[in-house]
């Protein structure tokens, strides 16, 4: 039965509630929210991870220039914000439905 703002009421991919504007195969609201908080939680793990070896190889290897210290917090927090952002967006394409 179609909405009555025209689009064809499609099921969820995962637990078959009908929504409007959903295309086939993909998540209603609810469902796209939980996998939405499963991804970023997963993903700050990563990228905690990640910039933690970052931060051990940096300050493992600090070059003897001026600003090395400040260069190595830019390049930290850089790898941080990277990392999270990669990590989400993989997340949400391979967590299992
Ligand atoms: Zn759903």
């Amino acid at each position: 039965m179609p909405s009555p703002g025209g689009w064809a009421e499609v099921p969820c991919a995962r637990c078959g509630e009908r929504e409007a504007g959903v295309a086939w195969g993909e998540l209603c609201s609810n469902c796209l929210k939980l996998r939405k908080r499963r991804a970023n939680r997963l993903s700050s793990i990563i990228s905690l991870a990640g910039t933690a070896l970052a931060a051990a190889w940096v300050s493992h290897r600090l070059p003897a220039i001026p600003n090395a210290r400040v260069y190595a917090v830019v390049l930290v927090v850089a790898v941080y914000i990277i990392l999270r952002r990669i990590a989400t967006r993989v997340a949400m394409e391979f967590l299992p439905r």
